[in-house]
Parts: structure tokens; sequence; C-alpha cells
């Protein structure tokens, strides 16, 4: 094969940009990767949606002059980049279960004959026996790998079928591969680039920092969300709106709730494809002002003039997050993205991971029952005595960290005995990403900072973005917290005595009713200061239900937590080092608590506003060497070191003793006996 020079090349780019595509310039970085790719390279794109990623394969793919294959994991996202290729006169075709056998084989037979510039798969098919063989039979220009982050168990939207691709596409080289993704965090890439062994591909991760977003995220209890969300849309410069609730049920109460006010319509995975396909359409199209959606939606909408992105609750990732409020503003012009959260929605977040993570030694007991004889997955279950759900859930993970097998006739035999470690990683970075999280809805630096960090984005100079709800807090429509009054202090401290002395979890409601004069503490300042401390994990909340004429009443109790005990017996100044509040609404300031603050509430202010949102790389840092010592000592890892002291050091990166022994839970004994070795590692972070 002869190889063209690189201005050959960039001559051959320029002329398809625009001739075929009919675009004046590249955006950003487009050009680069194009010539990367079309000189036959590897690459991973990261870059945020709707930066253009599309092209950078596309274009690379052309000049190249053989089919490019794409693999792409939603039929829908297919069909609508077909029909936009074959409308820019490309000759594209696609291969998908939501096609006959006899168009399938017609596609094939167009591609053999090396009439496609591009075919479109869905990663499944390339399981299916021969398909594979049949795509060898040519030579290919490109592959392309489309929302690769869903080949990482890592990522947030992990697609099992996505593994295969390790073992099929070896056959299909020596074309390049071009991995494509708006979310991946470090880690994800390094993921992404061993499954698809490209080992040496050239990483762009580029585009994070968006200049027009202006995040916010407001403390606000379940139940006043749909108040505030209101509030939020009234103006009608803040619509079209997109609105992510937690679950479907969630989505279809605030429509409800909303639909006297706007044009609403709810789109999530329990309803219709057709239902679907109309609600987007008319939302697409400004029929629709207002959608409220579950997570199902957004993924590959074109929509250039969202002005606000609202989520309804906490969500389990930053990456999610990230790419939700991404929708906005496309257009460039100024666009707001609001998060409204409370501790419980990680509570709630706890619940699902309980039911959704079955411990290990569930799937071991379900591992021990298989062997190398294939078992009926239901004789498996009765052979373990595991109640069905629990069951379903455990086979799945066991499958994924293949500790078992399963034909197609759902039998099961024994595959590796590797699963358990891979598991329990797996689970434990699930609770880090909550933990991220929650770590970002309660940070204290200028949000889009915190963003960009955590992508680790190669170019980003790191400057404020100057209209998020840290830097510029008169605009912001919710709340935010701030460390507690002496006032309030006092009264955390009367709470936290009455559930000392209580042998039960009493109803919040009661403890207020039985400890506090309304006149002095209204129910909703009581339950602020609750949340609080359940914040800071002195106490524990947790909602309770009983029935009542048919209907079901849910409230909530609480109960106090070990370190709440020992905090009880600590002076207000410590309580005050520990809580942080969430701050009334703006119009509510004033009313009953004053922001009177201490000297150290001020000296926290301060710090607060220099803290760093923490970077996913120190931490695997510290936990690397955790592991370390702990092994080396025969030690749990959380006997050196708890993860929330970890998390503390990496978000305070310390460079000296004082700032170390300064990160909360850490004393001097401890930075006796670590503290040079923490210290390096926080300094060969920093000056990476
Ligand atoms: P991504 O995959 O990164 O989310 P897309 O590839 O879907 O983004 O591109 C988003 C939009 O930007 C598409 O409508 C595409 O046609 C347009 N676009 C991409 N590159 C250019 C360019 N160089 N000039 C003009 N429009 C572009
Ligand atoms: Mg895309």
């Amino acid at each position: 094969m002869n190889h063209p020079s690189e201005s050959v090349i960039r001559a051959r780019i320029a002329e398809i940009l625009t001739q075929g595509f009919g675009f004046s310039s590249f955006r950003p970085y487009q050009e680069e990767v194009c010539l990367n790719a079309a000189s036959g390279r590897d690459l991973l794109l990261v870059m945020p949606t709707g930066a253009g990623k599309s092209l950078c394969y596309q274009i690379p793919g052309l000049a190249r002059q053989q089919t490019t294959l794409v693999i792409s994991p939603l039929l829908a996202l297919i069909e609508d980049q077909v029909a936009q290729l074959q409308a820019k006169g490309f000759k594209a075709e696609r291969i998908h279960s939501g096609r006959d056998r006899e168009t399938s084989r017609q596609v094939c037979v167009q591609y053999l004959d090396g009439h496609l510039d591009f075919l479109f798969v869905a990663p499944e098919r390339l399981a299916v026996p021969g398909f594979i063989e049949v795509l060898a039979r040519r030579p290919l220009g490109l592959i392309a790998i489309d929302e690769a982050h869903c080949i990482s168990q890592w990522g947030h939207d992990f697609r099992p079928e996505y593994r295969m691709l390790g073992q099929r596409l070896p056959a299909l080289r020596p074309a390049p591969i071009v991995a494509l993704t708006a979310t991946a965090t470090p880690q994800v890439q390094d993921d992404i680039c061993q499954q698809l062994a490209i080992p040496n591909a050239t990483r762009f991760v580029h585009g994070f920092r968006r200049t027009n977003i202006a995040i916010e995220v407001a403390e606000l209890n379940p139940g006043e969300r749909i108040e505030r969300l209101r509030s939020i849309l009234t103006p009608e410069e803040r619509r079209p709106a997109i609105v992510y609730a937690p679950t479907r049920k969630r989505a279809e109460e605030i429509a409800e709730a909303l639909k006297s006010y706007f044009e609403v319509a709810v789109y999530h995975a329990g309803r219709s494809s057709g239902a679907r396909d109309r609600v987007q359409t008319k939302f697409i199209t400004g029929k629709t002002d207002v959608i409220v959606a579950t997570i199902a939606f957004g993924m590959g909408i074109d929509k250039a003039n969202v002005r606000t992105v609202v989520h309804m609750a906490l969500p389990a990732s930053v990456e999610g997050y990230y790419q939700e409020i991404g929708r906005a503003g496309r257009d460039g012009l100024p666009s707001r993205a609001v998060l409204l959260h409370s501790f419980i929605d990680r509570k709630t977040h706890e619940f699902f991971f309980e039911r959704d993570y079955p411990p290990s030694v569930v799937l071991n007991k379900l591992f021990d029952a298989t062997g190398s004889a294939p078992i009926d997955s239901d004789a498996l279950r009765r052979k373990t005595g595991i109640d069905s759900d629990t069951f379903e859930k455990a086979l799945e993970k066991l499958w994924i960290h293949k500790g078992v097998l399963i034909n197609s006739d759902q039998q099961v035999t024994r595959g590796t005995d590797h699963w358990k470690i891979p598991y329990q990683s797996h689970c434990e970075h699930r609770k880090m990403q909550l933990e991220y999280m929650t770590r970002f809805a309660n940070g204290h630096s200028c949000r889009m900072v915190q963003l960009v960090r955590y992508f680790g984005d190669q170019e980003d100079a790191g400057g404020v973005c100057g209209i998020c709800d840290f830097c510029a807090p008169d605009q912001i429509t919710g709340t935010r917290t701030r460390s507690i009054s002496d006032d309030e202090a006092v009264i955390a401290r009367q709470i936290l005595t009455a559930l000392c002395s209580s042998d039960t979890a009493p109803a919040t409601g009661r403890l207020h009713r039985e400890h506090f004069d309304d006149k002095i503490l209204d129910r909703r300042q009581f339950e602020r200061l609750l949340g609080a401390l359940a914040r800071a994990k002195l106490v524990e909340l947790y909602e309770d239900s009983f029935e009542k004429g048919g209907t079901t009443i849910r409230y909530q109790r609480a109960s106090i937590t070990t370190e709440g005990r020992e905090v009880e017996q600590l002076d207000r100044e410590a309580l005050v080092e520990l809580v942080q509040v969430a701050d009334e609404p703006a119009k509510k300031t004033g009313a009953k608590f004053k922001k009177k603050k201490s000297k150290v509430t001020r000296r926290l202010g301060v710090e607060n506003e220099n803290q760093t949102f923490v970077s996913p790389k120190l931490v695997e840092a510290l936990k690397a060497w955790r592991l370390g010592l702990a092994k080396s000592k025969r030690l749990p890892a959380f006997r050196i070191l708890s993860d929330r002291v970890l998390l503390g050091i990496a978000e305070a990166q310390p460079t000296n003793e004082e700032s170390l022994v300064a990160v909360h839970g850490f004393g001097p004994k401890l930075a006796e006996k670590y503290g040079r070795d923490l210290i390096s590692i926080v300094e060969a972070h920093v000056s990476r």
C-alpha cells in the first residue's frame, strides 16, 4: 500500500470537508484528528457531545477510500446517522435487528461489491456466526467505535454486547480504529484502549469546558422540588428545557404537576417506541416546551436551543451528569443547569445499589453450584435457593465478570474463578462514582473547574467560569450550603442529645414536636438542620411508612450514628466545623437564624473557597499506596486510612504537615506514621 504524504492527506480531507459535507471550516481539533486517522493511526477521541466527533471518522474514512465500519449501540442513532450521510450523497447502509434478513443480505452483497462508503452495525451483530468472516473478505478503510465508553465496565453506561469487540476486531485489522466517546475519565480511557487492544492509540481529550452553561446546585427536600422547578422554568427565556427525573414514576408525576403551566411531555423507557419518537420530534420541532425524562432521553439528540437542564435528584455519576447538562446551550447562547438534591437522594442510590449488586457471598454460592455440565438457569436457581430477584442480578454480575458462561438456551456453565476481585472493584467503583457526585454537589469551588478537572481535559487552563453558583452567587435560582451558625450549633447539639437518649429511632416529626417549640424553630428549619447533621454522618435518616385508609403514608425516622455519639461531647466550635447546612433561599434569609458567623466559620468560609475538587488520579495514587501498605502489614486497607480520610487528603492536597493534619479525621499520630509518604504522593501529583 502506498503512503500518501501528509500534505496530500491534508488537501484530501479539506476537500471532503467542503465538497462532501458542505462545511466551510473544521471545528477545533477535527483537522488534527482527521489527519491522524487518515494516516492510519489508532485514536481515542474524548470530546463532549456536539463537538463534532462523527466527522472525525467520516472524513478520514472517506479519505482512505475503503468502506468504513461503524459500530454504534443504538438503533435510533444508527438510523439517524445513515440518513444524514445518505442525504449528503454518501453510500451508507446498516445492518441491525430492526431490518429483515433479505435486506441485510443485500447490504452484505453491496458491501462485498465495494459499493459502500459506510456500513453501520450494532455490536451484537458481530457475534452472529459468520458475519465477521463476511466482513473480513474485503479490507476495511477504518473502524469507528461510537460511544466507546460502553465497552468499559467503569463507564457509566456499560453494555455487555460491547465486550466481544476486543475478540472480534483483530480479524478486521489492520484498518485503524477510531474510538469515540463524550464521557470517559482517565481510568475509562485506559480501559477502552485495553479492551479494544489499541494500547498505542493517540488520545485526544478536549473541549470539556462549556463557557455558556451556568451550573447551579440547590439543596432541597424532595417535597419542595416541583415548586422550585416550576419557578425555575417560569421565565420564558429558560425554555425549552429538559428535566431529568430519577424514575419513570417520578417523571410522570412531575409532568402532571407542570402540565397546566407549560407544554410538557414525558419520555422514558417505559413508553412505546412510537410514543417516544413522537415526544422527541415534538420537542425538537419546538411544539413541546418542557420534556420530563429519565436518563433514557438524550443520547444523540441534536437540539441546539435547550436553555435549561434541571436534575430533580442527584445523578449516579459525574459522567452521566455532565453528559446530561451538556445538552443545554449547544447554540452557544447563555444556558443554565440546575441540580436539585438532598442527602436523601444518596440514600436512594444506596438502596438501589444494594438491590442491584448482591454481596460477593451470594455470587460465590451461585458460582459453586455451577460446573462444566450445562445447567438450566431455573434449575440452578432452585438448587441454590436464592430468591429470584437476587438470583437474576447475581447471575448477571457473575456473567459480566466471566464467572459463568450462558449459552443461547440460557444454560449455565462455570467460567473462570477470577471474577471476585473485578466484581468487588466494580462495586467499589460504583460507590466512588456516587461519592464523587455527592462531593461535586456539596463542593465549594467553581463548578465548571471541578468538571474539567474530573475529566482530565488536556489543554484547559483551569480558570474559574464566572457564571456558576460559586462564581456568581447573586444569579442563582436556588440554594447553597454554608457552615452552621453558633445558634444552629446549639440546636444541632440539642438534636444529638435528644437522639442519644432515645432507645428507638423516633419519627422526625415527633422529635421536633417533643423537643422544640415551633415558635423558636419551625419544622422546616429543623429538617434542614437534621439534613445537615445527616450529611455530616452524625445522624442517620431513613424513610418509613404505614398504611392508612388504603394509602401509604411516608415519614422519616432519625437515629444517631457512632460518630454522632462521639461528637455529642464536643464543643460548639468543633460542631460548627463539621456541619454544613443548606442556605435558605435568598428571600427567606434573615428570618430566624441570622448568619452570625463565628471565627471558625469565617476561617472555614475562606478555606472552602480555595478547595479543589478531588482528582481521581490522586485518589488512585493514594489508594495504590494504601493497598501496598495494607498488604505488607497484612491489614485490611481501611485500617490504614478510611476512604473518607483518603478523599479528604485528595481534596485538600496537603503539601506540608500542618495542612495534612488539618484534614478532617487525620491526626498527628497518623502524620507521624504516614505523613512523609502522603505528602510526597501529593507533591508528585501536584507537580505533574
Ligand atoms: P458529537 O458526535 O460529537 O456529539 P456530531 O458529530 O453529532 O457531534 O456533530 C454535532 C453537529 O455539529 C452535527 O449537526 C454536525 O453536522 C455539526 N458539525 C460537525 N462538524 C462541523 C463543522 N466542521 N462545521 C459545521 N458543522 C459541524
Ligand atoms: Mg456522536
